[in-house]
C-alpha cells in the first residue's frame, strides 16, 4: 500500500494510515510506501534554493519549520516511551539535510545528486513517524530508506529504475522482513544508482516507487491511498456530476495520467503491466468508498468514451516548411530529434496538408528549452528560409477523451466535435491514434472548461 502526502499529512492522518496497514497485515504480508508529509518536499526544495543564494536566515527558518512539524506530529502520535528515540532520529535526519544545505551555500550551487539526497529527507521523516507508531500499536514495522533497495540510472531528479537489480535488493532486504511478519515501511520517491549515488524519481514519484516495489516483491495487489475516491470521469472542480469509475484498464489509466488526471504518477503503471498486478486507487479520507480497480481488462466491456481530462499549462509549437519542394518528412524527423535531445515530452502531435506542416503540444515549462533546441537543430533551414519561423501559441489547452470502448465506434468523434462546437469553442488541432483509445483536442485556453463539460455531458460520462 502507498500513502500519499495528504494521507501522511498529520498525526491524525498517520493514525488512519497505520490502522489500514495493521488491518491488512493481519490478513497477509504487507509492505507500505510513504510520501513526505504534504508540502514538505516543496519546503525542502525551497530551502535548497535559499542555500544556493547564500541566505542563511531563510535556511534556518525553514529547518525550524520542518523540525517543528515533525516533532509536533511525533508528540501527538507516540507514547512517551517511544518519543525520545523518534525525536532523535528526526533530528539526525534533519542534521544531514542541514549539512547538505550548508555545503550548497558554500558552493553557491545545487549539484543534482546532492539535491536528490536532500529532498528524500521528507520521505525518510514520514517513514520514521509511521513505523514508530505501528510498532507502538503492536504491528512490527521497520522504516527503510529506499536508496538501499531501488536501484536506478543516474538521471538525477527523474531517474528510471533498473528493475532486475531492484528485485535482487528487495529479495535481500525486504523478503526476510516480510517473512518475519514485519511491515517494511519504504520511502517513496527515492533510490540510488548501483554505485550508491542518491537519486529521485521525479515529483509525485512515490506512486512510481510503490509500483516498483509491487513488481520487485511480486505483490498480489497494489493499493494507492490518496485523498479522492478514485479515478473520476472528469475533474470534479470543472464538472460537478463527474463520477468515480469502478474500474479502468491499465491503458486507460495511463492515458488519463499522461493527459493531466492527477490520480496517478504517469510512469506508475509500466512495471505492473508485465506481471498483471492489479491496483486499487482508494481514498484514505473515505475508507468506506470502494475506489477504482485498475486491471488488464474490464469485467464489463466499456461503452464508448469514459473520461475526459484537460491540461492548461501547455504550449503549441508549429513548424512549416516554406514550400512543397522541401522534404517535410526530413524536417519532421529533425524536429522530433531536437525534442528527444532535450528530453521533452510530446503531449500530442498532428500533421496535415501536402506541405507537411505539423504542430505538437508540450508542457509550458519545457517551451524555452524546446524552442532553443528546435532553432539550433533547424538553424540552416531557418536561415535559408526553407522553414518558416517557428510559431508558438501558449494560450491553448489540451483535452483528452479516453475510453477502451471508443474503438470502432462510428460517430463518436463527430459527437465530441459537435458538442464542443455547440459551445462556440474553436478546435485548433486534433489527434487520434489508431488504437482509438484517446482523442486529443487542442482548444483555446479560455474554452477548456466549457469543452470538458460539453464532452462529459454528450458522452453520458456523469452520474
Ligand atoms: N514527496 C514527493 C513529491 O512531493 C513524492 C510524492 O509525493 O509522491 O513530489
Ligand atoms: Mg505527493
Amino acid at each position: 500500500m502507498k500513502f500519499g502526502g495528504t494521507s501522511m499529512g498529520s498525526a491524525a492522518r498517520i493514525r488512519v494510515a497505520a490502522d489500514l496497514t495493521a488491518a491488512q497485515q493481519r490478513l497477509r504480508p504487507t509492505a507500505i510506501v510513504v510520501s513526505a508529509m504534504s508540502k514538505v518536499t516543496d519546503l525542502l526544495l525551497d530551502t535548497l534554493r535559499h542555500a544556493e543564494n547564500n541566505d542563511a536566515d531563510a535556511i534556518a527558518q525553514n529547518v525550524a519549520t520542518l523540525r517543528a512539524r515533525h516533532h509536533d506530529t511525533a508528540r501527538e502520535l507516540l507514547d512517551p516511551a517511544a518519543l525520545p528515540a523518534a525525536l532523535a532520529e528526526i533530528d539526525s535526519i534533519l542534521g544531514e539535510f542541514e549539512r547538505i544545505a550548508k555545503g550548497m551555500q558554500l558552493l553557491g550551487d545545487r549539484p543534482p545528486r546532492s539535491v536528490d539526497e536532500a529532498i528524500a529527507v521528507g520521505e525518510r521523516l514520514s517513514a520514521i513517524l509511521i513505523a514508530a507508531y505501528l510498532n507502538g500499536q503492536g504491528t512490527p514495522a521497520a522504516a527503510i530508506n529506499s536508496a538501499r533497495v531501488v536501484i536506478t540510472d543516474a538521471v538525477h531528479g527523474n531517474a528510471t529504475p533498473l528493475l532486475d537489480l531492484t528485485r535482487a535488493k528487495a529479495a535481500e532486504h525486504l523478503a526476510p522482513l516480510l517473512a518475519a511478519g514485519t511491515v517494511p515501511v519504504l520511502t517513496g520517491f527515492n533510490g540510488a544508482t548501483a554505485d550508491g549515488k542518491p537519486t529521485t524519481l521525479g515529483r509525485g514519484g512515490s506512486d512510481f516507487s510503490a509500483s516498483i516495489f509491487a513488481y520487485a516483491l511480486d505483490a498480489a495487489e497494489l493499493w494507492i491511498w490518496t485523498d479522492v475516491d478514485g479515478i473520476m470521469s472528469a475533474d470534479p472542480r470543472l464538472v460537478p456530476d463527474a463520477k468515480v469509475l469502478d474500474e479502468v484498464t491499465y491503458a486507460e489509466a495511463a492515458e488519463l495520467a499522461y493527459n493531466g488526471a492527477k490520480v496517478l504518477h504517469p510512469r506508475t503503471l509500466a512495471p505492473l503491466v508485465e506481471k498483471k498486478i492489479p491496483v486499487w486507487s482508494k481514498n484514505s479520507f473515505n475508507v468506506a468508498a470502494k475506489g477504482t480497480h485498475i486491471a488488464p481488462a474490464l469485467s464489463t466491456p466499456g461503452q464508448g468514451a469514459r473520461a475526459v481530462t484537460s491540461m492548461a499549462n501547455v504550449a503549441m509549437v508549429s513548424v512549416e516548411p516554406a514550400s512543397a519542394e522541401i522534404p517535410g518528412t526530413r524536417i519532421m524527423a529533425r524536429a522530433l530529434d531536437a525534442l528527444a535531445l532535450v528530453g521533452a515530452e510530446v503531449l500530442t502531435f498532428s500533421s496535415s496538408s501536402y506541405r507537411q506542416s505539423f504542430c505538437f503540444l508540450i508542457r509550458k515549462d519545457e517551451l524555452q528549452v524546446v524552442l532553443q533546441a528546435l532553432r539550433e537543430t533547424l538553424a540552416l533551414e531557418l536561415e535559408h528560409g526553407y522553414v518558416r519561423p517557428v510559431e508558438v501559441d501558449d494560450n491553448v489547452g489540451l483535452i483528452a477523451v479516453v475510453g477502451e470502448g471508443m474503438r470502432g465506434q462510428a460517430g463518436l468523434a463527430g459527437r465530441v466535435f459537435t458538442a464542443v462546437s455547440r459551445e462556440q469553442v474553436n478546435i485548433i488541432a486534433i489527434a487520434q491514434g489508431s488504437s482509438e483509445l484517446t482523442i486529443n483536442l487542442v482548444v483555446p485556453r479560455s474554452g477548456i472548461e466549457k469543452a470538458v463539460k460539453a464532452i462529459h455531458a454528450e458522452c453520458g460520462m456523469g452520474r
